[in-house]
């Protein structure tokens, strides 16, 4: 089975290299936007916003299982390069499904809260109606959206928070700060679930296990939109202040510095944030039969990972 990685360079791509279930499935082939990948190996280009490279690249390669970890992700720039945005997270995820509804492919897809409107008080069921705030947002929308009309079958996994011990996120940004200042200003209104992507790799292949272990009937089932997110919620002070102390206790910061709670408002940005993200994931534990733990479990498991080996 042929199996093409996008985004490999990306925090989600280069986790799902360095955790190695991919090329366990199959004959895993890696592709990056321009050809070069984080550790040196030799990769597949394949740049979202180039159309007919990219179904070239799809007919050489012809993979089973097409995993989308490429996105415009920029929320901020992205109010600015909106077209641009939802070339990448729009049109070229219709490409890819049309693609694979020809082939007979299943493309596995990442989607994002920031379809939602922000303005709920539980957590999104995955039919709750969208209504993006900003243009990253209407991109991602358009994506899920030409995914779902391309007929071809997939699972679009709309997660949240995303964090790893590499690129670029709250938590690597947070270790910073804290090395460099006594006191940081942190949003404390918007809530969401942050996930760390090894749990979001370990729930796709468990995903992606059942996928391939069913009947069609049952695939009929799991075709569609799910909710992969780490369980329960914080806000991002919330999480900044769960940081400082798990990095304190493993050693990696020598002291706490003060977290000062803020408003939305008191930290204007381009883009307008989601005041709420909390996405309901039983339906994924349900259906795939994997469960999702608490979001602290996750961030113990990266924090350690962060911490340097001594011999
Ligand atoms: P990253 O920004 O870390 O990685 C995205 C990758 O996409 C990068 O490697 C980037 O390439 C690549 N990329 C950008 N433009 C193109 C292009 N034109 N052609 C090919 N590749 C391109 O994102 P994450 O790993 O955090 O996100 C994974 C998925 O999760 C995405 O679908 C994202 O929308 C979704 N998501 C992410 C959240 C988050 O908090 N980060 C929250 C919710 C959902 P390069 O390295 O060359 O820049």
């Amino acid at each position: 089975m042929n199996i093409l990685l996008l985004g490999a360079n990306g925090q989600l791509g280069r986790s799902f290299l360095e955790h190695g279930g991919l090329a366990e499935r199959g004959i895993l082939s890696a592709a990056t936007r321009d050809g070069s990948r984080f550790d040196g190996k030799p990769a597949e280009v394949a740049d979202l916003s180039q159309a007919d490279a990219l179904h070239d690249l799809l007919d050489r390669l012809q993979p089973r299982v097409i995993v989308n970890a490429a996105a415009y992700t920029a929320v901020d720039r992205a109010e600015s390069e909106e077209a641009l945005a939802t070339r990448i997270n729009g049109d070229a995820v219709g490409e890819l499904g049309t693609w694979a509804a020809v082939h007979d492919a299943l493309v596995i897809h990442y989607s994002t809260d920031y379809v939602f409107n922000g303005n709920a008080d539980i957590p999104y069921p995955t039919d709750a109606p969208t209504a993006p705030i900003g243009a990253y947002g209407r991109s991602k929308l358009a994506g899920e959206l030409a995914l779902q009309r391309s007929g071809a079958k997939h699972l679009l996994l709309r997660t949240a928070w995303v964090y790893a011990p590499h690129g670029h996120n709250f938590l690597r940004t947070m270790l910073r700060l804290a090395a460099e200042r006594e006191e940081i200003r942190i949003v404390a209104d918007q809530h969401g679930s942050p996930t760390d992507t090894t749990l979001i790799v370990r729930a796709t292949l468990a995903a992606l296990d059942k996928w391939l272990d069913a009947d069609p009937m049952q695939r009929d089932q799991m075709n569609g939109t799910h909710h992969l997110v780490a369980s329960g919620s914080t806000t991002w002070h919330g999480f900044a202040d769960a940081i400082m102390r798990e990095a304190t206790a493993h050693g990696l910061l020598a002291r706490m510095p003060r977290l000062i709670p803020i408003t939305t408002a008191e930290f204007p940005t381009p883009a307008r944030r989601p005041a709420w993200s909390v996405l309901d994931n039983t339906g994924f534990q349900r259906q795939f039969g994997y469960s999702l733990p608490d979001w602290r479990q996750g961030l113990n498991h990266i924090i350690k990972a962060l911490v340097p080996k001594t011999c």
